[in-house]
């Protein structure tokens, strides 16, 4: 027979799954020897018992009864009883806290009667009467469902008829009346009385706790924290003590530390004569924790030698919540306390100085997530500017530009060199174009799953969405925000997207020290934090088994990353050094009728492209560069088929032809393709394009022999993209090695080129052993191999459905943004094994976005892989969460 209750010298802080967070901090605090009053919680097992059969489970009344009269014996008063009665709290808590989501209720045991009991007791009237009107108040809302309007209207009256605003101004006499018109409320809108059997009000109101676990309001913040529906709440009943027992009297929330920035000290609000959630509530004003030092210094004392026990004992920040009755300390709460992402660093630094954690424990305590939020730049934090909305953070970064109200408009403006922020109700795919133009995306509509949030995310632009203050008009391009604030086209507004906060006006933006230190311009002592970030990240360096290199086609883009910490790049894209002014070389090539046509177009682009390859193997020296030929389909080389056949229409109409323009047209017609994506590409091109591989090819040798002429170290290698057969690659491989040997002997230089392919179709996964025969290296191109394996076009879907499924729950989160590890990571686990068993020492890696994701990260680790590649900006998240996967911590923070 399941055990339902436990009291709380039965538990401790390790049952959480069992009793809630509440439960269990409460107990493993009942055991440290720390005032807690006495109590018990009835388990989150019970809940799913009552909340699948609609029925509390047959024992629990039994067992509920036992542990009170355990209570009532410790405390040597009953539950309700008329001269001294006991009074308990019954209070939710499930497995992960859930703040204001569910429900407490107060000062149960009051009656009639019990009320009188309670003052003679106390010897204050108004003590008994206050809890009185509270219990009165917070049942009828919480249990028996009525408005709690009807309540706060009739305290507010009262207070009108006496001319006064606070509620320590009510005496005695106007909280006895109170209380009878709250009675009187719940008849009104129930139809019965106020129950006055305390037994009776313990079981509703346990039933209510349990019921409030499925409130709405509940379900949309399990939802949005991905926590489970099925975990249910425990129920902590527990002796009430008063903070409203006059001035010596109170009840406050502290911080073992200061949860917004890490630093040491205690942190907290107290307030005098108060109960429950009136310090929260912003009723009346409190007082830092200081004062409470002076105001009673014998009970300040032992808090503050609690916090550092408890500190010691969670080693962690912890929060508690306490009540001073008559200057006596009652501990109510603690748990390991919520943190910002820079108190997460410093904290855990600290606690590693203090000698309270390891370097490992302090790794396990920050995530990749947090390192990123500490990245991007930031609004300074003192704008005096006005505030004309706020709304949902849905993507980081601080924007800063031109309000501009349709996609068209932000095109047409940044092309002009304008920094825009496109405003819309909400965006849909046609936005597309404006999404990637602006700074940034302020929607009036949606969440963090809309089009606008999801695109911008995918895009790295800085997004808040669902700011429902704003009114917008695009047809009259203007939106009217707080205060009546009016913005039109062209004024410059700012928007945080880690905050959600709209401001009019240019906030000034810094950059993030630790992006400065990352780049040499701030030392790592420089302060706090950055201590922090270096220690942790240089320790993750340690304990990592992957490696982690970047993206990087430039020169520049190639020095940050190694700034960033990269050991070397495993993408280097070739298909920009296609673009620009060598865009009519290209041209040349695809048009070339004859051999020697060809020849003279690829002859001229082989110094290009050596010069390109000199400065990225310049920028790594003595670090691996590994260069993929060309991949893009042709025609993106090539001037769009509208503007061409308009002008080539337009020249035969005029009498005027334009035999190059005509060509070119045909060219263009030629290649054109339903699905580029799935077509003449990567390795196809190389096969049917005569020359263009062997010159890129060529191109990398003589730039790696140049580079070591001049007392370099070049470590070029040679990636192949989007190979399905292993004759693909066969083909090239040969060619290429001629051309090497060409180049060997006419240098004289003999350098080392190995040879690989992205693994990025099913079909290369699925053939994997095979083409292992002719590559030296894998390196996983997640993203095409998303899409070829869901058959999906990412361009295509992002905008148009993908939201939905993030709704319906068909995804928990993009594929493109996490590797979706059924589908898609089987094909890899499978590559890795059969690539793997053919050579042994392939070397093999991934390369995409998903390489700077935390949790693809750990299953990068997990299947074996030998590094990660990714942009630049995520590669100290990349070292952060390899090292953590290394020490077999999860992406997602406990905390
Ligand atoms: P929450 O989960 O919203 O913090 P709690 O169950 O902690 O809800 O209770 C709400 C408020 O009531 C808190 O301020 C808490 O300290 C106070 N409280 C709860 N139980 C008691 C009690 N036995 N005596 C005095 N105050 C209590
Ligand atoms: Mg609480
Ligand atoms: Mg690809």
């Amino acid at each position: 027979m399941p055990k339902y209750v436990y009291d709380f010298h039965e538990g401790n802080k390790d049952m959480a799954d069992l009793l809630g967070g509440k439960g269990a901090n409460l107990a493993e605090m009942t055991t440290m020897g720390l005032p807690v009053p006495p109590g018990f919680t009835i388990t989150t097992e019970a809940c799913r018992a009552y909340l699948a059969t609609g029925a509390q489970p047959a024992e629990l009344a039994d067992e509920v009864e036992l542990h009170l009269h355990g209570m009532e014996r410790r405390m040597g008063r009953k539950l309700g009883q008329v001269d001294a009665p006991l009074l308990v709290s019954v209070r939710s808590g499930g497995r992960y806290s859930m703040p204001g989501m569910m429900e407490t209720v107060l000062d149960i045991g009051l009656t009639d009667e019990s009320v009188h009991g309670l003052a003679a007791w106390t010897d204050d009237h108004r003590l008994a009467w206050d809890s009185y009107r509270r219990l009165l108040h917070m049942f009828g809302q919480t249990v028996l469902g009525i408005d709690p309007t009807h309540f706060t209207a009739a305290l507010a009256d009262a207070k009108t008829a006496k001319g006064v605003t606070g509620d320590l101004d009510l005496d005695t006499a106007d909280l006895m009346r109170l209380a009878q018109r709250f009675k009187a409320i719940i008849r009104e809108q129930t139809g019965r009385d106020f129950p006055q059997d305390p037994h009776e009000q313990l079981d509703l109101a346990i039933r209510a706790v349990f019921n409030s676990w499925n409130t709405e309001r509940a379900r949309i913040y399990r939802r949005a924290e991905h926590i489970p529906h099925d975990l249910g709440t425990a129920v902590t009943v527990c002796a009430m003590v008063f903070g409203n027992l006059g001035m010596d009297s109170g009840t406050g929330v502290a911080f073992t530390r200061d949860p917004a920035t890490g630093r040491p000290g205690a942190y907290g609000d107290y307030l005098a004569d108060a109960q429950g959630e009136d310090v929260v509530a912003g009723i009346r004003n409190t007082l830092p924790l200081a004062e409470l030092a002076r105001l009673h210094p014998v009970p300040y004392a032992q808090l503050t030698e609690i916090m550092r026990t408890l500190e010691h004992h969670y080693r962690d920040l912890c929060d508690i919540e306490f009540t001073i009755e008559r200057g006596r300390l009652w501990m109510l709460q603690t748990r390991v306390g919520k943190r910002t992402a820079a108190a997460a660093f410093r904290i855990a630094d600290a606690l590693r100085a203090e000698g309270l954690i390891d370097d490992d424990e302090a790794l396990r305590r920050v995530t990749g997530a947090q390192l990123t939020q500490l990245m991007f730049p930031r609004f300074s934090a003192d704008t005096s500017l006005p505030r004309i909305a706020t709304g949902v953070a849905a993507s980081p970064g601080a924007a800063v530009g031109q309000a501009v109200f349709d996609s068209a408009t932000a095109v047409a403006w940044s092309q002009r060199g304008i920094d825009v922020i496109l405003v819309r109700q909400e965006t849909n795919p046609d936005d597309l174009d404006g999404l990637i133009h602006a700074q940034g995306v302020l929607t009036s509509h949606g969440g963090k799953t809309s089009h606008a949030a999801v695109v911008a995310r995918g895009l790295g632009r800085t997004c808040v969405c669902g700011a429902d203050e704003l009114e917008i008009d695009p047809a009259a391009r203007r939106c009217t925000g707080r205060g009546g604030v009016v913005v039109t086209e062209g004024d410059t507004i700012s928007i945080d997207g880690t905050s959600g906060a709209v401001y009019l006006g240019s906030v000034p933006v810094e950059p993030s020290p630790i992006v400065e230190y990352f780049q040499g311009r701030l030392q790592a002592d420089a302060d706090s934090l950055v201590r922090a970030v270096d220690r942790i990240v240089r320790h993750a360096d340690n304990r990592r088994h992957l490696g982690v290199l970047a993206n990087a086609d430039t020169p520049a883009d190639a020095q940050r990353a190694h700034q960033f910490g990269a050991e070397g790049i495993g993408l280097c894209r070739t298909e920009h050094m296609f673009l620009g002014d060598r865009r009519e070389l290209v041209e040349r090539l695809i048009l070339a009728d004859t051999d020697t046509e060809r020849a003279a177009a690829l002859a001229a682009l082989l110094p290009l492209q050596r010069a390109d390859f000199v400065g990225i193997l310049t920028a790594m020296n003595g670090l691996p560069v590994t260069i993929r030929l060309l991949d893009p389909p042709l025609n993106e080389f090539l001037p769009d088929h509208t503007e061409l056949a308009t002008r080539v229409a337009v020249a035969d109409a005029t009498g005027h032809p334009d035999p190059a323009a005509t060509r070119l047209l045909r060219a263009v017609q030629r290649l054109h393709e339903q699905n580029p994506m799935l077509g003449l590409r990567g390795v196809r091109l190389g096969l049917v394009v005569p020359g263009l591989y062997d010159m890129q090819v060529r191109a990398i040798a003589e730039a790696a022999a140049q580079c070591a002429k001049d007392g370099g170290q070049p470590e070029a290698e040679i990636m192949i993209p989007l190979v399905g057969d292993a004759r693909e690659l066969a083909v090239i491989s040969d060619r290429a090695a001629t051309v090497l040997a060409a180049v060997r002997t006419e240098t004289g230089i003999a350098l080392p080129h190995r040879i690989g392919t992205m693994i990025e179709l099913p079909r290369a996964a699925l053939t994997a052993g095979r083409i292992a025969t002719w590559a030296q290296f894998f390196s996983f191109g997640t993203n095409d191999l998303t899409q070829t394996t869901w058959g999906m076009s990412r361009d295509d879907v992002e905008g148009a459905f993908f939201p939905a499924y993030l709704d319906q729950g068909i995804f928990a989160v993009s594929p493109f943004q996490t590797i979706d590890r059924d589908g898609v990571g089987r094909l890899m686990t499978l590559a890795v094994r059969e690539g793997r068993a053919q050579r042994p020492d392939l070397t093999i890696g991934v390369c995409g976005e998903h390489g700077g994701d935390p949790d693809s990260i750990h299953f990068c680790h997990d299947i074996g892989l030998d590094y990660v590649s990714c942009s630049p900006f995520r590669v100290p998240v990349a070292r952060l969460e390899a090292g953590r996967a290394a020490i077999g911590e999860s992406t997602t923070d406990s905390r």
